[in-house]
Protein backbone atom coordinates (compact mmCIF):
# COMPACT_ATOMS: atom_id res chain seq x y z
CA UNK A 1 0.00 0.00 0.00
CA UNK A 2 1.00 3.56 -0.66
CA UNK A 3 2.23 4.78 2.62
CA UNK A 4 -0.04 7.91 2.45
CA UNK A 5 -2.90 5.67 2.77
CA UNK A 6 -2.35 4.39 5.83
CA UNK A 7 -1.94 5.36 9.23
CA UNK A 8 0.25 4.11 11.72
CA UNK A 9 -0.78 2.73 14.94
CA UNK A 10 1.60 3.65 17.60
CA UNK A 11 1.81 1.80 20.99
CA UNK A 12 2.72 4.51 23.53
CA UNK A 13 4.73 2.49 25.78
CA UNK A 14 7.73 2.31 23.30
CA UNK A 15 7.17 4.88 20.67
CA UNK A 16 6.72 2.28 18.00
CA UNK A 17 4.28 1.52 15.49
CA UNK A 18 2.98 -2.00 15.43
CA UNK A 19 0.14 -1.88 13.25
CA UNK A 20 -1.94 0.67 10.61
CA UNK A 21 -4.76 1.09 9.22
CA UNK A 22 -6.21 2.47 6.12
CA UNK A 23 -6.72 6.04 5.74
CA UNK A 24 -10.00 6.38 5.08
CA UNK A 25 -11.54 9.05 2.57
CA UNK A 26 -14.56 10.84 1.38
CA UNK A 27 -15.14 7.93 -0.94
CA UNK A 28 -14.78 5.30 1.89
CA UNK A 29 -17.35 7.05 3.92
CA UNK A 30 -19.27 7.13 1.24
CA UNK A 31 -19.73 3.48 0.57
CA UNK A 32 -20.00 2.84 3.91
CA UNK A 33 -23.04 4.58 3.84
CA UNK A 34 -24.78 3.86 0.82
CA UNK A 35 -23.77 -0.01 1.93
CA UNK A 36 -26.10 0.84 5.35
CA UNK A 37 -28.32 2.93 4.01
CA UNK A 38 -29.31 -0.79 2.15
CA UNK A 39 -28.73 -3.25 4.92
CA UNK A 40 -30.37 -0.55 7.78
CA UNK A 41 -33.66 -1.94 6.36
CA UNK A 42 -33.53 -5.01 6.90
CA UNK A 43 -32.14 -4.58 10.38
CA UNK A 44 -35.53 -2.79 11.55
CA UNK A 45 -37.30 -5.21 10.03
CA UNK A 46 -35.90 -7.87 12.52
CA UNK A 47 -38.27 -8.50 15.13
CA UNK A 48 -37.09 -6.27 18.02
CA UNK A 49 -36.29 -9.16 20.44
CA UNK A 50 -34.14 -11.01 17.74
CA UNK A 51 -32.04 -7.78 17.78
CA UNK A 52 -31.95 -7.72 21.18
CA UNK A 53 -30.77 -11.53 21.22
CA UNK A 54 -28.05 -10.64 18.61
CA UNK A 55 -26.49 -8.04 21.16
CA UNK A 56 -26.98 -9.79 23.76
CA UNK A 57 -24.48 -12.12 21.93
CA UNK A 58 -22.36 -9.72 21.00
CA UNK A 59 -21.66 -9.01 24.91
CA UNK A 60 -21.05 -12.57 24.63
CA UNK A 61 -18.15 -12.32 22.47
CA UNK A 62 -16.94 -9.49 24.17
CA UNK A 63 -16.61 -11.58 27.50
CA UNK A 64 -15.02 -14.48 26.05
CA UNK A 65 -12.27 -12.01 24.38
CA UNK A 66 -11.91 -10.35 26.45
CA UNK A 67 -8.18 -11.13 27.20
CA UNK A 68 -7.89 -10.15 23.09
CA UNK A 69 -9.86 -6.99 22.96
CA UNK A 70 -7.82 -5.53 26.23
CA UNK A 71 -4.10 -6.27 24.69
CA UNK A 72 -5.06 -4.44 21.59
CA UNK A 73 -6.56 -1.28 24.03
CA UNK A 74 -3.17 -1.40 26.01
CA UNK A 75 -1.52 -1.34 22.91
CA UNK A 76 -2.86 1.45 21.01
CA UNK A 77 -4.10 3.60 24.16
CA UNK A 78 -1.10 2.46 26.33
CA UNK A 79 -3.51 2.32 29.63
CA UNK A 80 -2.74 -0.33 32.10
CA UNK A 81 -4.47 -3.95 31.25
CA UNK A 82 -6.19 -4.21 33.83
CA UNK A 83 -7.92 -0.74 33.12
CA UNK A 84 -8.04 -2.09 29.57
CA UNK A 85 -10.30 -4.73 30.35
CA UNK A 86 -12.34 -3.02 32.26
CA UNK A 87 -13.30 -0.55 28.67
CA UNK A 88 -13.94 -3.90 27.36
CA UNK A 89 -15.87 -5.62 30.16
CA UNK A 90 -18.07 -1.55 29.63
CA UNK A 91 -18.50 -2.02 26.16
CA UNK A 92 -19.98 -5.43 26.71
CA UNK A 93 -22.32 -4.31 29.50
CA UNK A 94 -23.47 -1.50 26.83
CA UNK A 95 -24.48 -4.49 24.34
CA UNK A 96 -26.08 -6.44 27.10
CA UNK A 97 -28.15 -3.95 28.39
CA UNK A 98 -29.63 -2.32 25.16
CA UNK A 99 -30.01 -5.69 23.94
CA UNK A 100 -32.60 -6.32 26.20
CA UNK A 101 -34.01 -2.87 25.41
CA UNK A 102 -34.58 -3.18 22.23
CA UNK A 103 -38.07 -4.74 22.80
CA UNK A 104 -39.28 -2.90 25.75
CA UNK A 105 -39.06 0.86 23.14
CA UNK A 106 -42.63 1.40 23.10
CA UNK A 107 -44.67 4.19 21.54
CA UNK A 108 -47.65 5.90 23.30
CA UNK A 109 -51.22 7.06 22.69
CA UNK A 110 -52.07 10.31 23.22
CA UNK A 111 -55.83 11.15 25.09
CA UNK A 112 -57.35 13.38 22.31
CA UNK A 113 -61.29 12.24 23.33
CA UNK A 114 -63.50 10.92 21.31
CA UNK A 115 -63.70 9.61 17.48
CA UNK A 116 -59.27 10.02 17.26
CA UNK A 117 -56.86 7.27 17.95
CA UNK A 118 -53.36 9.38 18.18
CA UNK A 119 -50.10 7.58 18.56
CA UNK A 120 -46.62 8.58 18.92
CA UNK A 121 -44.87 5.78 17.14
CA UNK A 122 -40.81 5.79 17.45
CA UNK A 123 -39.40 5.04 14.16
CA UNK A 124 -35.08 4.48 13.97
CA UNK A 125 -33.12 7.35 12.17
CA UNK A 126 -31.42 5.30 9.49
CA UNK A 127 -27.81 5.94 8.97
CA UNK A 128 -26.19 7.24 12.30
CA UNK A 129 -22.43 8.44 12.48
CA UNK A 130 -20.60 7.71 15.60
CA UNK A 131 -16.99 9.77 16.08
CA UNK A 132 -15.36 8.26 18.64
CA UNK A 133 -12.17 9.35 20.60
CA UNK A 134 -8.88 7.54 21.96
CA UNK A 135 -9.31 7.12 25.32
CA UNK A 136 -11.51 4.80 26.04
CA UNK A 137 -12.51 3.95 22.51
CA UNK A 138 -14.35 0.31 22.80
CA UNK A 139 -16.20 1.39 25.66
CA UNK A 140 -17.12 4.92 23.72
CA UNK A 141 -17.77 3.23 20.58
CA UNK A 142 -20.29 0.71 22.61
CA UNK A 143 -22.04 3.76 23.86
CA UNK A 144 -23.80 5.03 20.99
CA UNK A 145 -23.36 2.19 18.89
CA UNK A 146 -25.91 -0.17 20.98
CA UNK A 147 -28.27 1.87 21.46
CA UNK A 148 -28.29 2.98 17.88
CA UNK A 149 -28.71 -0.48 16.87
CA UNK A 150 -30.98 -1.65 19.58
CA UNK A 151 -33.53 0.81 17.76
CA UNK A 152 -33.05 -0.55 14.73
CA UNK A 153 -30.03 1.85 13.27
CA UNK A 154 -27.46 1.42 11.10
CA UNK A 155 -23.99 2.65 12.89
CA UNK A 156 -20.94 4.01 11.27
CA UNK A 157 -18.21 4.43 13.15
CA UNK A 158 -15.22 6.93 12.98
CA UNK A 159 -12.93 5.91 15.84
CA UNK A 160 -9.57 8.14 16.46
CA UNK A 161 -6.89 7.98 14.30
CA UNK A 162 -4.83 7.25 17.50
CA UNK A 163 -7.01 4.39 18.84
CA UNK A 164 -8.44 2.28 15.76
CA UNK A 165 -7.98 -1.40 16.49
CA UNK A 166 -10.03 -2.06 18.96
CA UNK A 167 -13.15 -0.44 17.53
CA UNK A 168 -12.41 -2.56 14.39
CA UNK A 169 -12.40 -5.43 16.36
CA UNK A 170 -15.96 -4.28 17.83
CA UNK A 171 -17.53 -4.66 14.25
CA UNK A 172 -16.08 -7.72 13.71
CA UNK A 173 -17.50 -9.28 16.30
CA UNK A 174 -20.73 -7.28 15.83
CA UNK A 175 -20.76 -9.55 12.10
CA UNK A 176 -19.83 -12.66 14.09
CA UNK A 177 -22.81 -12.45 16.63
CA UNK A 178 -25.13 -11.69 13.01
CA UNK A 179 -25.25 -8.11 13.00
CA UNK A 180 -25.69 -8.53 9.20
CA UNK A 181 -23.17 -6.95 6.55
CA UNK A 182 -22.78 -3.40 6.33
CA UNK A 183 -25.78 -2.60 9.29
CA UNK A 184 -22.38 -1.49 11.18
CA UNK A 185 -18.96 -0.20 9.73
CA UNK A 186 -15.74 1.35 10.97
CA UNK A 187 -14.27 3.94 8.51
CA UNK A 188 -10.65 4.45 9.49
CA UNK A 189 -8.77 7.54 9.08
CA UNK A 190 -8.25 11.34 9.83
CA UNK A 191 -10.80 13.38 11.43
CA UNK A 192 -10.86 16.07 8.98
CA UNK A 193 -11.30 14.29 6.31
CA UNK A 194 -13.20 10.39 7.43
CA UNK A 195 -14.55 12.10 10.06
CA UNK A 196 -15.91 15.38 7.95
CA UNK A 197 -16.64 13.37 5.41
CA UNK A 198 -19.37 11.57 7.91
CA UNK A 199 -20.56 14.34 9.46
CA UNK A 200 -21.17 16.03 5.95
CA UNK A 201 -22.53 13.28 3.95
CA UNK A 202 -26.16 13.97 3.42
CA UNK A 203 -27.82 10.15 4.35
CA UNK A 204 -26.44 9.97 7.87
CA UNK A 205 -29.32 11.28 9.88
CA UNK A 206 -27.49 11.49 13.61
CA UNK A 207 -24.34 12.23 14.87
CA UNK A 208 -22.84 10.79 17.96
CA UNK A 209 -19.58 12.49 18.65
CA UNK A 210 -17.43 12.13 21.81
CA UNK A 211 -13.79 14.24 21.93
CA UNK A 212 -13.07 17.88 22.67
CA UNK A 213 -14.72 20.82 22.98
CA UNK A 214 -12.88 22.48 19.80
CA UNK A 215 -14.06 19.82 17.35
CA UNK A 216 -17.25 19.10 18.83
CA UNK A 217 -18.00 22.99 18.31
CA UNK A 218 -16.90 22.27 14.69
CA UNK A 219 -18.98 18.72 13.98
CA UNK A 220 -21.95 20.60 15.62
CA UNK A 221 -21.55 23.45 13.39
CA UNK A 222 -21.30 21.32 10.33
CA UNK A 223 -24.36 18.94 11.39
CA UNK A 224 -26.41 22.42 11.21
CA UNK A 225 -26.03 22.59 8.10
CA UNK A 226 -27.49 19.13 6.91
CA UNK A 227 -30.45 19.77 10.11
CA UNK A 228 -28.44 16.38 11.85
CA UNK A 229 -29.46 15.82 15.14
CA UNK A 230 -26.07 15.68 16.85
CA UNK A 231 -24.93 14.88 20.18
CA UNK A 232 -22.25 15.97 21.85
CA UNK A 233 -19.94 14.51 24.80
CA UNK A 234 -16.86 16.91 25.63
CA UNK A 235 -14.32 17.78 28.11
CA UNK A 236 -14.36 18.50 32.10
CA UNK A 237 -12.47 20.01 34.28
CA UNK A 238 -14.90 18.24 37.28
CA UNK A 239 -14.52 20.11 40.28
CA UNK A 240 -14.18 17.55 43.68
CA UNK A 241 -15.23 19.40 46.46
CA UNK A 242 -14.05 18.30 49.83
CA UNK A 243 -16.26 20.17 52.71
CA UNK A 244 -14.28 20.47 56.16
CA UNK A 245 -16.00 17.52 57.92
CA UNK A 246 -15.12 15.13 54.89
CA UNK A 247 -13.80 11.37 55.82
CA UNK A 248 -10.14 12.75 54.28
CA UNK A 249 -8.68 8.98 53.34
CA UNK A 250 -12.07 8.24 51.84
CA UNK A 251 -11.54 11.33 49.65
CA UNK A 252 -8.02 11.21 48.92
CA UNK A 253 -8.35 7.76 47.74
CA UNK A 254 -10.86 8.83 45.12
CA UNK A 255 -8.78 11.37 43.86
CA UNK A 256 -6.26 9.08 42.85
CA UNK A 257 -9.14 6.49 41.44
CA UNK A 258 -10.78 9.50 39.82
CA UNK A 259 -7.74 11.67 38.66
CA UNK A 260 -4.98 9.12 37.91
CA UNK A 261 -7.11 6.51 36.00
CA UNK A 262 -5.81 6.16 32.63
CA UNK A 263 -3.44 8.55 33.29
CA UNK A 264 -5.63 11.51 33.66
CA UNK A 265 -6.89 11.14 30.40
CA UNK A 266 -10.46 10.98 30.90
CA UNK A 267 -13.51 13.16 30.50
CA UNK A 268 -14.65 12.83 34.34
CA UNK A 269 -11.66 13.20 35.89
CA UNK A 270 -11.42 14.59 39.34
CA UNK A 271 -9.12 17.55 37.84
CA UNK A 272 -10.06 20.57 39.75
CA UNK A 273 -9.73 19.40 43.69
CA UNK A 274 -11.88 22.41 46.04
CA UNK A 275 -10.52 21.54 49.83
CA UNK A 276 -11.73 23.63 52.69
CA UNK A 277 -8.88 25.50 53.84
CA UNK A 278 -9.32 23.72 57.53
CA UNK A 279 -7.99 20.91 55.59
CA UNK A 280 -6.08 21.69 52.74
CA UNK A 281 -2.62 21.01 53.83
CA UNK A 282 -3.61 17.83 54.90
CA UNK A 283 -5.12 16.81 51.77
CA UNK A 284 -2.81 18.11 49.97
CA UNK A 285 -0.09 16.26 51.85
CA UNK A 286 -2.01 12.72 52.07
CA UNK A 287 -2.17 13.08 48.10
CA UNK A 288 0.99 14.20 47.08
CA UNK A 289 2.24 10.95 49.09
CA UNK A 290 0.04 8.77 47.29
CA UNK A 291 0.70 10.43 43.69
CA UNK A 292 4.42 9.04 44.26
CA UNK A 293 4.00 5.87 45.66
CA UNK A 294 1.95 5.10 41.88
CA UNK A 295 3.81 2.44 40.25
CA UNK A 296 4.68 3.82 36.47
CA UNK A 297 5.13 1.93 33.53
CA UNK A 298 3.93 -0.05 30.42
CA UNK A 299 0.49 -0.91 30.05
CA UNK A 300 1.11 -4.44 29.61
CA UNK A 301 2.97 -5.32 32.99
CA UNK A 302 -0.23 -4.22 34.79
CA UNK A 303 0.92 -0.77 36.65
CA UNK A 304 -1.14 1.88 37.95
CA UNK A 305 -0.55 4.34 35.64
CA UNK A 306 0.77 4.02 32.28
CA UNK A 307 1.90 6.66 28.99
CA UNK A 308 -0.06 9.48 27.93
CA UNK A 309 -1.14 8.78 24.50
CA UNK A 310 1.08 10.41 21.70
CA UNK A 311 4.48 12.84 21.78
CA UNK A 312 2.27 15.54 21.04
CA UNK A 313 -0.41 15.01 23.99
CA UNK A 314 2.92 14.24 26.36
CA UNK A 315 4.62 17.76 25.32
CA UNK A 316 0.91 19.67 26.12
CA UNK A 317 0.67 18.07 29.23
CA UNK A 318 4.10 19.04 30.39
CA UNK A 319 3.12 22.49 28.78
CA UNK A 320 0.55 22.89 31.47
CA UNK A 321 2.78 21.98 34.65
CA UNK A 322 5.36 24.28 33.36
CA UNK A 323 2.94 26.99 33.05
CA UNK A 324 1.49 26.12 36.95
CA UNK A 325 4.90 26.68 38.14
CA UNK A 326 5.47 30.02 36.07
CA UNK A 327 2.12 30.95 37.17
CA UNK A 328 2.89 30.28 40.93
CA UNK A 329 1.11 27.17 42.03
CA UNK A 330 3.19 24.87 44.39
CA UNK A 331 4.61 21.58 42.64
CA UNK A 332 4.40 19.37 45.38
CA UNK A 333 5.05 16.17 43.42
CA UNK A 334 6.10 14.62 40.03
CA UNK A 335 6.13 16.90 37.53
CA UNK A 336 8.65 15.36 35.44
CA UNK A 337 9.16 12.33 33.08
CA UNK A 338 10.28 9.08 34.83
CA UNK A 339 13.78 8.63 34.97
CA UNK A 340 13.39 5.07 35.54
CA UNK A 341 12.14 4.66 31.51
CA UNK A 342 13.90 5.54 28.61
CA UNK A 343 10.96 4.97 26.22
CA UNK A 344 7.20 6.23 26.26
CA UNK A 345 5.55 8.93 26.52
CA UNK A 346 5.35 8.62 30.20
CA UNK A 347 4.76 11.80 32.93
CA UNK A 348 4.43 11.21 36.49
CA UNK A 349 2.10 11.63 38.70
CA UNK A 350 1.50 15.55 39.86
CA UNK A 351 0.03 17.13 42.28
CA UNK A 352 0.10 20.80 42.61
CA UNK A 353 -1.33 22.85 45.77
CA UNK A 354 -2.01 26.67 46.16
CA UNK A 355 -3.67 26.92 42.68
CA UNK A 356 -5.46 29.84 41.84
CA UNK A 357 -9.05 29.79 40.32
CA UNK A 358 -7.87 31.71 37.45
CA UNK A 359 -4.99 29.59 37.00
CA UNK A 360 -4.60 27.46 33.65
CA UNK A 361 -4.42 24.27 36.29
CA UNK A 362 -7.57 25.41 37.24
CA UNK A 363 -9.44 26.63 33.83
CA UNK A 364 -8.58 24.66 31.21
CA UNK A 365 -8.72 20.52 30.58
CA UNK A 366 -5.05 19.23 30.79
CA UNK A 367 -6.37 15.16 30.01
CA UNK A 368 -2.92 14.18 31.96
CA UNK A 369 -2.44 12.89 35.91
CA UNK A 370 -2.16 16.74 37.13
CA UNK A 371 -4.26 17.26 39.88
CA UNK A 372 -4.86 21.21 40.83
CA UNK A 373 -5.68 21.58 44.54
CA UNK A 374 -7.67 25.27 45.65
CA UNK A 375 -8.72 25.93 48.55
CA UNK A 376 -11.73 28.03 49.59
CA UNK A 377 -13.02 29.17 52.75
CA UNK A 378 -16.51 30.66 52.56
CA UNK A 379 -18.40 27.11 51.99
CA UNK A 380 -21.52 29.08 50.89
CA UNK A 381 -20.10 30.11 48.24
CA UNK A 382 -18.46 27.33 46.78
CA UNK A 383 -20.90 26.66 44.02
CA UNK A 384 -20.36 29.91 42.38
CA UNK A 385 -16.02 28.91 42.25
CA UNK A 386 -17.19 25.43 41.34
CA UNK A 387 -19.72 26.81 38.34
CA UNK A 388 -17.17 29.20 37.36
CA UNK A 389 -15.59 27.32 34.66
CA UNK A 390 -16.49 26.47 30.88
CA UNK A 391 -16.91 22.93 31.35
CA UNK A 392 -19.86 20.95 33.04
CA UNK A 393 -19.61 17.88 32.79
CA UNK A 394 -19.60 15.68 36.61
CA UNK A 395 -18.94 17.35 40.34
CA UNK A 396 -18.06 15.29 43.16
CA UNK A 397 -19.06 16.48 46.92
CA UNK A 398 -17.14 14.81 49.72
CA UNK A 399 -19.13 15.42 53.24
CA UNK A 400 -20.85 13.88 56.32
CA UNK A 401 -23.99 15.91 55.75
CA UNK A 402 -25.69 13.99 52.57
CA UNK A 403 -28.40 16.63 53.07
CA UNK A 404 -25.70 19.08 52.74
CA UNK A 405 -24.21 17.81 49.85
CA UNK A 406 -27.83 17.92 48.16
CA UNK A 407 -28.44 21.11 48.35
CA UNK A 408 -25.21 21.73 47.14
CA UNK A 409 -25.45 19.20 44.06
CA UNK A 410 -29.05 21.07 43.12
CA UNK A 411 -26.51 24.34 42.31
CA UNK A 412 -23.92 22.34 40.65
CA UNK A 413 -23.96 23.24 36.93
CA UNK A 414 -22.76 19.77 35.86
CA UNK A 415 -24.47 16.50 34.04
CA UNK A 416 -23.85 14.31 37.07
CA UNK A 417 -23.29 14.86 40.54
CA UNK A 418 -21.49 12.18 42.91
CA UNK A 419 -21.88 12.40 46.87
CA UNK A 420 -19.03 10.63 48.71
CA UNK A 421 -18.03 8.72 45.61
CA UNK A 422 -16.25 9.17 41.96
CA UNK A 423 -17.34 7.48 39.00
CA UNK A 424 -20.59 6.50 40.13
CA UNK A 425 -23.27 5.11 37.84
CA UNK A 426 -22.53 1.94 35.07
CA UNK A 427 -24.26 1.98 31.88
CA UNK A 428 -27.63 2.41 33.46
CA UNK A 429 -27.49 6.22 34.77
CA UNK A 430 -27.23 8.68 31.97
CA UNK A 431 -24.47 11.40 31.13
CA UNK A 432 -23.70 14.58 29.50
CA UNK A 433 -22.23 17.85 29.81
CA UNK A 434 -23.53 21.88 30.45
CA UNK A 435 -21.89 24.51 29.36
CA UNK A 436 -19.50 23.73 26.59
CA UNK A 437 -19.15 20.02 28.10
CA UNK A 438 -21.75 19.39 25.51
CA UNK A 439 -25.34 18.59 24.86
CA UNK A 440 -27.69 15.39 25.01
CA UNK A 441 -27.66 12.26 27.32
CA UNK A 442 -26.43 9.56 26.34
CA UNK A 443 -26.91 5.98 28.49
CA UNK A 444 -29.38 4.41 30.23
CA UNK A 445 -32.47 4.47 28.53
CA UNK A 446 -32.47 8.15 28.02
CA UNK A 447 -29.63 6.93 25.48
CA UNK A 448 -32.13 5.44 22.90
CA UNK A 449 -33.86 8.94 22.87
CA UNK A 450 -30.99 9.78 20.92
CA UNK A 451 -31.52 7.35 17.74
CA UNK A 452 -35.63 7.43 17.26
CA UNK A 453 -37.55 9.62 15.22
CA UNK A 454 -41.43 10.46 16.98
CA UNK A 455 -43.69 9.94 14.17
CA UNK A 456 -47.52 10.71 15.23
CA UNK A 457 -50.28 9.27 13.86
CA UNK A 458 -54.04 10.33 14.50
CA UNK A 459 -57.02 7.70 13.11
CA UNK A 460 -60.14 9.01 12.61
CA UNK A 461 -62.47 6.25 14.68
CA UNK A 462 -65.80 5.39 13.30
CA UNK A 463 -68.66 7.13 15.20
CA UNK A 464 -70.03 4.86 17.66
CA UNK A 465 -73.78 5.84 17.46
P1 LIG B 1 -10.69 15.07 19.40
O1 LIG B 1 -11.75 16.09 19.45
O2 LIG B 1 -9.34 15.47 18.97
O3 LIG B 1 -11.10 13.86 18.45
C1 LIG B 1 -12.27 13.11 18.66
C2 LIG B 1 -12.66 12.45 17.35
O4 LIG B 1 -13.06 13.45 16.42
C3 LIG B 1 -11.56 11.64 16.67
O5 LIG B 1 -12.09 10.45 16.10
C4 LIG B 1 -11.10 12.60 15.57
O6 LIG B 1 -10.50 11.94 14.48
C5 LIG B 1 -12.43 13.22 15.18
N1 LIG B 1 -12.33 14.51 14.47
C6 LIG B 1 -11.34 15.44 14.54
N2 LIG B 1 -11.62 16.49 13.73
C7 LIG B 1 -12.82 16.22 13.16
C8 LIG B 1 -13.64 16.92 12.23
N3 LIG B 1 -13.30 18.11 11.72
N4 LIG B 1 -14.81 16.35 11.86
C9 LIG B 1 -15.19 15.16 12.37
N5 LIG B 1 -14.45 14.44 13.23
C10 LIG B 1 -13.28 14.97 13.64
O7 LIG B 1 -10.64 14.42 20.86
P2 LIG B 1 -9.61 13.36 21.45
O8 LIG B 1 -8.30 14.01 21.69
O9 LIG B 1 -9.66 12.11 20.62
O10 LIG B 1 -10.32 13.01 22.84
C11 LIG B 1 -10.10 13.72 24.01
C12 LIG B 1 -11.29 14.62 24.31
O11 LIG B 1 -12.48 13.85 24.36
C13 LIG B 1 -11.18 15.27 25.68
O12 LIG B 1 -11.56 16.61 25.59
C14 LIG B 1 -12.19 14.49 26.52
O13 LIG B 1 -12.68 15.18 27.63
C15 LIG B 1 -13.24 14.21 25.52
N6 LIG B 1 -14.08 13.07 25.95
C16 LIG B 1 -15.36 13.32 26.36
C17 LIG B 1 -16.15 12.27 26.84
C18 LIG B 1 -17.55 12.50 27.33
O14 LIG B 1 -18.30 11.53 27.48
N7 LIG B 1 -17.98 13.72 27.58
C19 LIG B 1 -15.63 10.97 26.86
C20 LIG B 1 -14.31 10.77 26.43
C21 LIG B 1 -13.55 11.83 25.97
Amino acid sequence: MNPSTTIPVINPATEEAFDTVSRGAVHHVADAVDAAFRSQKLWDEMAPSERGKILTAVAGLLDDQIDEVARLTTLEVGKPISEARSDVATASAYFRYYGGAADKVEGETIPVGPGHLVLNMLEPIGVTGHIVPWNYPISLAARSVAPALATGNAAIIKPSEEAPLSVRRLRELCLAAGVPDGVVAVVTGYGAEAGAALVAHPRVGSITFTGSVETGRTVATACARTFKRCVTELGGKSPQIVLGDADMPRAVAHTVRGLFTNAGQTCSASSRILVHRDVASEYAERLAEAASQLRIGPGLEDPQLGPLISAAHLARVSGFIDRGVAEGARLLSGGSRPSSLDKGYFIEPTVFDRVHHSMSLAQEEIFGPVAAITSFDDEDDIASLANDVRYGLVAGIYTQDVARAIGLARKLEAGQVWINDWFVGGVQAPMGGYKESGQGREKGLRGLENYVNVKNIGVALPSES
